[in-house]
C-alpha cells in the first residue's frame, strides 16, 4: 500500500516536473510569445490589457520562471507532490489500523457488533486517505476513497480466512 502511494504520488510529480521543464525550453526559445501568453493570462483574470502587460512585465523581471509555473501551469512551489510523505503516512496509518479493530474489539461493548467495529475503522481509513492526499498534494477524496476501499477489501478477506479456517471473531 505505501508502495503503491509512493508510485502513484511520484508520478504526480513526475508529470508536474515535466511541464516545468518544457516550460523552461518555451522560455528560452520563445521568451517574446511566453510574455504575451503570461499577459493574456492577467487580463483574462481581469486586469485591463495595459496593466496586464506591465504586470507580466514586472513579474517576469523578478522571477520569470516562477510566473510562469505559479500563473500558466498553475503549481505552487509547496504544493509539489511529495511521494515520500505520503508513503510513510499510508505505511504509518496501516500500521496503526492493525492495532485499531482490536483495540475496538477488546474495549467495546458486545452488543456493538463486528459490524460497528468494521465501520468505524473505515470512517477513520477514509479520514487518514484524506490527510495522506492532503499531505501528498494528491485530491483528497480520491485518495480517502482508495484509501477505505483497500481498506474494506483486507476487512473482507480476512474475515473470509478467518471463516474458512473456523476462528470465529463475532
Ligand atoms: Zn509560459
Amino acid at each position: 500500500m505505501a508502495v503503491g502511494e509512493y508510485v502513484s504520488v511520484s508520478s504526480q510529480r513526475d508529470a508536474e516536473q515535466a511541464d516545468i521543464d518544457r516550460e523552461k525550453r518555451e522560455l528560452a526559445s520563445t521568451p517574446e510569445a511566453e510574455l504575451n501568453e503570461l499577459a493574456s493570462i492577467y487580463e483574462k483574470r481581469g486586469l485591463d490589457k495595459d496593466l496586464a502587460m506591465k504586470v507580466a512585465e514586472q513579474l517576469s523581471a523578478h522571477d520569470r520562471l516562477g510566473a510562469h509555473v505559479r500563473d500558466e501551469l498553475g503549481i505552487e512551489e509547496r504544493s509539489l507532490a511529495r511521494p515520500l510523505q505520503a508513503a510513510w503516512i499510508s505505511a504509518a496509518s496501516f500500521a496503526s489500523f492493525s492495532l485499531l479493530p482490536i483495540a475496538a474489539f477488546l474495549f467495546s461493548p458486545a452488543s456493538w457488533g463486528i459490524a460497528a467495529i468494521a465501520a468505524s475503522s473505515l470512517a477513520c481509513l477514509a479520514g487518514l486517505g484524506a490527510l495522506g492526499g492532503h499531505l501528498g498534494g494528491a485530491p483528497k477524496v480520491r485518495a480517502a476513497l482508495r484509501v477505505t476501499l483497500g481498506g474494506g477489501l483486507a476487512m473482507a478477506v480476512t474475515a473470509a480466512i478467518g471463516r474458512l479456517l473456523g476462528v470465529s471473531v463475532g
